[in-house]
């Protein structure tokens, strides 16, 4: 226990999302494609973000099926903004871990103080939890910003951003890290290419 805590890229996000997508942002962004780190890994890396993330009760802790599952979820939700981003639509197989998460899900409702009405898991396990990430995702497809979490567009990269831009045509997570590099490689694609 005497290592600093490590820091992830996932921690500092360029291109957040707003807060209700940004649990959404974060999982996707546990892992940094293609072998990157993965904060889901180890249960010592991935419990302090979980508990962080309201994923799982204070007193509560991970065990190792736990993050297999989560790993399948945090895939089907990659594959949903892949298809944000203008990629094909999710397979059915890619999108199965998170019909089983809403097969298997229950919701309440909550009456606010402020007057609002939110929808809450009823259970309080960690698998009852992530059912507010669909939940989260509903309240996104309503209010329209759903379709600017998207995927890098770096296929080795994959990363979720939030797409600001005027005419919602992101394409990079950054132009420095992914869209450069991919110019300068179809640039050099090209000029090796026959004429
Ligand atoms: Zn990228």
């Amino acid at each position: 226990m005497s290592s600093a805590p490590r820091t992830w890229l996932g921690d500092t996000e360029t291109k957040p999302a707003p807060p209700g997508l940004a649990r959404i942002q974060s999982l996707i962004n546990t892992f940094e494609l293609p072998t990157g780190p993965d904060r889901l890994a180890h249960r010592d890396d991935a419990r302090p973000w979980l508990h962080e993330q309201g994923l799982l009760g204070a007193a509560d802790d991970v065990n190792d099926d736990d993050l297999r599952f989560l790993r399948e979820v945090r895939e089907a939700f990659r594959a949903m903004v892949v298809s944000n981003a203008g990629g094909p639509a999710p397979t059915a197989a890619a999108l199965a871990p998170l019909r089983a998460v809403a097969a298997a899900g229950a919701a309440h409702a909550e009456l606010g103080d402020d007057g609002q009405v939110r929808l809450g898991a009823t259970g309080d396990s960690l698998r009852d939890r992530v059912v507010e990430l669909l939940l989260a995702v509903r309240d996104a497809q309503r209010d329209g910003t759903w379709p600017l979490l998207k995927a890098c567009a770096n296929e080795e990269c994959l990363w979720a951003f939030y797409d600001r831009s005027r005419n919602h045509g992101g394409t990079w997570c950054s132009m420095s890290t992914c869209g450069n590099k991919l110019k300068n490689r179809e640039f050099r694609a090209r000029r090796r290419a026959p004429n």
